[in-house]
């Protein structure tokens, strides 16, 4: 046995123990005549201590100890005089008789410690020095509790794991594939999957009427801040279910994982919102209800007043922001400057100052009187002392500017806290959603998203407005302002299907190329169906109290899809691509 406890196990009840551990130097140092090691394992640190009088062979050992060396000690537990109340074994040390060198390591290129002096590449290249490290160490954990509360409350729910493959054809989440040559099929193509879509589907036709795999999922998209090329999700799908029975097995799972690993009560049931009133008065799909400042629209009290960008506008919204009428010029030129920067993209902005007597400065002072000004602050709901932000443009973009900006000065005032958990359903997206550009329909969700009952009258329509009408039988969960998870009741019928790839301008050639399997399936008894699928590497952040899920993944890729560690994507041999029939063109940039 190397070990007889961890180095995170040790409390003064185990004084007068002979004990033996294994772990790694975080520090060795010299006081007096005496060598305190730091030692560490995922469990903790221990202090180790060589004390003066020790015979010479083991104080030369203990001194001699470079940081990250691996070794085993052995000795007896005794409490210590100077405690530390912020270890957990900070009562003890163990006064050692024994140390053997179990390996030597070289320098590490940075602390290995709860703060770290590396920076972000060196730490990514280091991946497993990083991962030494408590905060890492507690992600890592956290995500491995999160894992098993999934499988707990699945599992005792009926829900069956079944892995789906990775080698497939494309799948319907809309984002671009990542390919894999096949060299027994010259010329041809897998596709990794986006995420188990169509595979799920298909096993609600075999009749596995509860499945979920925790799983892998792979899109090439440009990497936003805090996307990664693969990623994993906890996919599910249920058959003879209705939208009621999905929100409530999975607003379950997360009380359940809320409860369980954090200690935290989520409200039951959860808020609901429909999407339109998300838009309308947050700006966004994945409002953040952690605090208001919701918008306000106030087209009709701006018009005929001789402004000509309100008189011309198609929408004018407001937010009102408590308590900063105190907000000096410079601030507020700071924050048009902000708005107006390409991430927002607005044109100007527009404030009233809500006086502390009730009076009104703002930057359209020439236009408005105060009554006109006043009739705006209570559309607004803003009171003395409040400053009111204004922007103004087409309706659902202006929105969006505001939700962002709402955002901004959420942090700013202070009412984001981490800690703090807000979760609730999006509801009645719409189905689908026109591109102006390719002057054509995409789905909101996926094309195996069915339309509410109650408006399938409409999505037979040819008109464009009653397309732009049809609401969805899907949903989102949405966290602080990120959307974890998301899902549908899904088309289950292989004429109503056939329609959904018409609606969306998939022709039957491509629709047979692309998705005939699962259209052929729906001719077999296809049960109704829905699902979902949350984002695992994000619910594990957000529940981790971080807004990266870069820390909850062991080994991420940067912000090129680069893994720095193992140099990849990396050129592959001459005889490899001869193997596979492939010759290569790149173009040099
Ligand atoms: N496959 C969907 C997604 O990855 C989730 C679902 O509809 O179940 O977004």
């Amino acid at each position: 046995m190397y070990r007889t406890h961890t180095c995170g196990e040790l409390r003064i009840e185990d004084k007068g123990r002979q004990v033996t551990l294994a772990g790694w130097v975080q520090k060795a140092r010299k006081l007096g005549g005496m060598t305190f090691i730091d030692l560490r394992d995922r469990y903790g640190i221990t202090q180790l201590v060589v004390e003066a009088d020790a015979p010479a062979a083991l104080v030369d050992t203990a001194t001699s100890l470079g940081r990250e060396y691996v070794i085993q000690a052995s000795g007896e537990v005794v409490e210590r005089s100077a405690k530390n109340a912020k270890m957990p074994t900070g009562d003890i040390e163990i006064r050692l008789t024994d140390i053997t060198v179990l390996n030597k390591s070289a320098v590490p290129p940075f602390t290995i410690e709860e703060e770290s002096d590396g920076g972000e590449d060196l730490r990514m290249k280091y991946r497993y020095l990083d991962l030494r490290r408590p905060p890492l160490q507690r992600a890592l954990n956290l995500r491995h509790k999160v894992a098993h509360e999934v499988r707990n409350y699945l599992d005792a729910k009926g829900f069956m794991e079944i892995e789906t493959p990775y080698l497939i054809k494309s799948t319907p989440e809309g984002a671009r594939d990542f390919v894999v040559p096949s060299r027994m099929n010259p010329g041809q193509f897998y596709a990794l999957p986006q995420s188990p879509q169509t595979f799920k589907q298909l096993l609600m036709v075999a009749g596995y009427d509860r499945y979920f795999q925790i799983v892998r999922c792979f899109r090439d998209e440009d990497l936003r801040a805090d996307r990664q090329p693969e990623f994993t999700q906890i996919d599910c799908e249920m058959s003879f279910v209705e939208q009621e029975d999905v929100l409530g097995t999975f607003e379950g799972m997360m009380r359940q994982l809320f409860k369980n690993v954090l200690g935290v009560d989520i409200p039951n049931p959860l808020p609901r919102m429909s999407w339109y009133d998300a838009m309308d008065q947050y700006g966004s799909d994945k409002p953040d209800v952690r605090f208001g400042m919701t918008i306000h629209e106030i087209t009709p009290l701006v018009k005929g007043r001789g402004f000509a960008v309100l008189d011309d506008a198609a929408y004018v919204g407001a937010i009102c922001v408590p308590g900063a009428a105190e907000y000096t010029r410079k601030q507020v030129d700071e924050l048009t400057e902000w708005v107006k920067r390409p991430q927002v993209g607005a044109k100007g902005l527009i404030y009233i100052r809500v006086n502390a007597d009730g009076s009104f400065k703002s930057s359209i002072d020439k236009f408005y009187g105060a009554d006109d000004l006043r009739a705006i602050a209570d559309a607004a709901g803003a009171q003395p002392g409040d400053l009111i932000l204004v922007l103004c443009g087409a309706r659902r973009k202006t929105q969006t500017m505001l939700g962002v900006l709402r955002l901004e000065m959420g942090s700013r005032l202070g009412l984001r806290n981490p800690q703090e958990f807000a979760p609730l359903w999006i509801v009645d997206f719409p189905l689908l959603e026109w591109d102006e550009e390719t002057q054509r329909f995409y789905a909101m969700h996926h094309p195996f998203t069915a339309p509410k009952p109650e408006h399938e009258q409409w999505f037979y329509s040819n008109a464009k407005e009653d397309l732009e009408r049809v609401c969805a039988n899907a949903y989102d969960f949405v966290l602080n302002g990120s959307e974890l998870g998301g899902g549908s009741i899904r088309i289950h019928n292989a004429d109503m299907q056939k329609r959904m790839f018409e609606v969306l301008g998939i022709g039957p050639e491509e629709a047979e190329y692309k998705f005939g399997f699962i259209i052929n399936a729906f001719q077999f008894g296809a049960p109704p169906h829905g699902g979902l699928a949350f984002g695992f590497d994000r619910v594990c952040a957000l529940m981790g109290g971080q807004d990266t899920i870069r820390d909850y993944i062991a080994f991420p890729k940067n912000n090129q899809g680069r893994d720095v560690m193992i140099d990849s994507p990396s050129e592959i041999d001459a005889s490899q691509l001869e193997e596979l029939q492939i010759k290569l063109d790149v173009k040099s940039e």
